[in-house]
């Protein structure tokens, strides 16, 4: 958790920050947030930002603060969020943006009155003392990416990521709460009424909401939000999950991101749809190409098939991100696209006459525990990399990948993703690509972090070795 540097009479920047004002905002968006406060009697604002591995963090700031906090940010110690700076320089300033402040959503009794303080909150961008943004924060990287799109003429680079859960009793365990499956309807689903108070609750912040349903697990659900730009989106992400945990907590369950928490059942995926706009218009599209993909998507395309395995470790950025990456549960192992099939990496959705705006490509590696910032980010390098270099597409794999031998693969040049959160920091350590997206400042402390978390787990003796061996070894 943050630790705002809170003075004797509460929530104060004990450093006040230099420049009068150093909001990049308009001056009008921060009066309507003042009056939003103002007549919705807010008890409190939430000031969010993200850390390295995409935890989400906050700190409360009172109502009579908010104006200052609104021009001039928050101080506060960075030095104990992960990956942020060390304690020698640990000074930061959280910028809070007011294009997103939302009243967070809140329980209701059996009356229907709200239950609990109303509480506001807004998007931070992190900043040093100085005021120069913070190459630490994954929002700020994010919008680095933005801008070498913008370089290379698009306006929006637009993403929706489809997020998987589990609900389940309680965190101790996995005791799912309905059996559920594929689409399932009520009487199956007891976790339908949660599935709409969540629905409710994410509408309730402006996040707009296209599809729900059970997934293919037990206890596994799915709610899709309407796309929206790269940096909208990441905020929406973070945003949504909180929102499922909480409305998860009100009903006495809990919900989890964790990629793979069930053995032999699907995991979690967070399969993200990307399209490049400009004017307006999708540059994906093209009607005379078969697939309906003009030389940018493919270009596109062919940049994150080439990067894939070098970024897999911010895509699916922990060792359980690994065990849902395996054959046979839907989730992506092999590096290939194609238009159909759920077993490569990359799928081009569909296309119906008319949706031109819609044409898009579909990544399935990531999963919805990633930092949604640095993935976006991520993407969106892979991808332009790939329009700056010209790469070349190769032929979509129309067969089922899981079924193909070792053999065949080889024949037909397809490799996989890497296997294991070792071979993926292995990868990302390497790559100049990784560098450059993340910027070497995150670059080393994420390849640090990782390891250290890869490290940790190898050395670990598991239940199935000792089943394994121990009796006749
Ligand atoms: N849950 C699967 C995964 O791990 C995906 C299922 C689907 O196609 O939606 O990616
Ligand atoms: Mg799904």
């Amino acid at each position: 958790m943050a630790r705002p540097r809170t003075g004797s009479e509460g929530a104060r920047a004990t450093k006040p920050v230099q420049s009068k004002d150093r909001a990049t905002s308009s001056v009008a968006s921060r009066r309507a947030v003042l009056k939003r406060i103002k007549d919705e009697d807010v008890e409190h604002v939430l000031f969010w930002f993200t850390d390295l591995e995409g935890h989400l963090k906050s700190f409360a700031i009172t109502p009579s603060e908010i104006e200052g906090a609104l021009d001039d940010g928050m101080g506060f110690d960075g030095s104990s969020i992960t990956g942020f700076n060390r304690i020698e320089e640990s000074d930061m300033v959280a910028i809070p943006d007011p294009e997103t402040f939302e009243i967070m959503p809140r329980p209701v009794d059996e009356h229907g009155h709200a239950l609990g303080a109303k509480v506001g909150r807004m998007i931070c961008d992190v900043v040093k003392p100085d005021g120069k943004p913070y190459e630490g924060d994954p929002r700020y990287i994010l919008k680095l990416a933005i801008e070498r799109m913008k370089k290379l003429g698009f306006d929006a680079f637009n993403v929706g990521p489809e997020l998987e859960y589990f609900l389940f009793e309680d965190d101790k365990g996995t005791e799912t709460i309905d059996e559920g499956g594929y689409f399932a309807m009520t009487v199956q689903d007891a976790a339908t009424e949660v599935r709409n108070d969540t629905i409710g609750a994410l509408e309730s912040v402006g996040i707009e909401i296209e599809y729900h349903h059970h997934e293919v697990a037990p206890s596994q659900h799915e709610i899709d939000m309407r796309y929206d730009n790269a940096l909208s989106m990441a905020d929406k992400t973070m945003t949504y999950r909180i929102v499922v945990k909480e409305v998860a907590a009100w009903h006495g369950y809990y919900a989890t991101f964790m990629p793979k928490p069930l053995f032999g059942e699907n995991g979690s995926g967070m399969h993200t749809h990307m399209s490049l706009f400009k004017g307006g218009r999708n540059q994906f599209f093209d009607a005379k190409d078969p697939n309906h993909l003009s030389p940018t998507a493919k270009a596109f395309i062919a940049g994150l098939l080439t990067h894939a395995r070098e970024l897999s470790a911010v895509l699916a950025q922990w060792v359980n991100s690994y065990k849902r990456l395996v054959p046979g549960y839907e989730a992506p192992v092999y590096v290939a696209w194609s238009q159909r099939n759920r077993s490569a990496l990359i799928r081009i959705p569909l296309y119906k006459p008319g949706a031109e705006q819609a044409t898009r490509a579909e990544i399935r590696c990531p999963d919805p525990a990633c930092n949604p910032y640095l993935t976006f980010a991520a993407l969106l390098h892979a991808g332009l990399e790939g329009i700056e270099k010209g790469y070349e597409l190769p032929d979509p794999m129309e067969t089922n990948l899981y079924h193909l031998t070792a053999e065949q693969r080889r024949e037909r040049g397809i490799v996989s993703l890497p296997e294991t959160l070792g071979e993926a920091i292995d990868e990302l350590s390497r790559s100049e690509l990784a560098k450059k997206a993340l910027g070497p400042h995150i670059f080393d402390r994420y390849v640090e972090l990782k390891r250290k978390e890869w490290d940790e787990y190898r050395v670990q003796l598991t239940d199935w070795e000792m089943k394994k061996y121990l009796s006749v070894l």
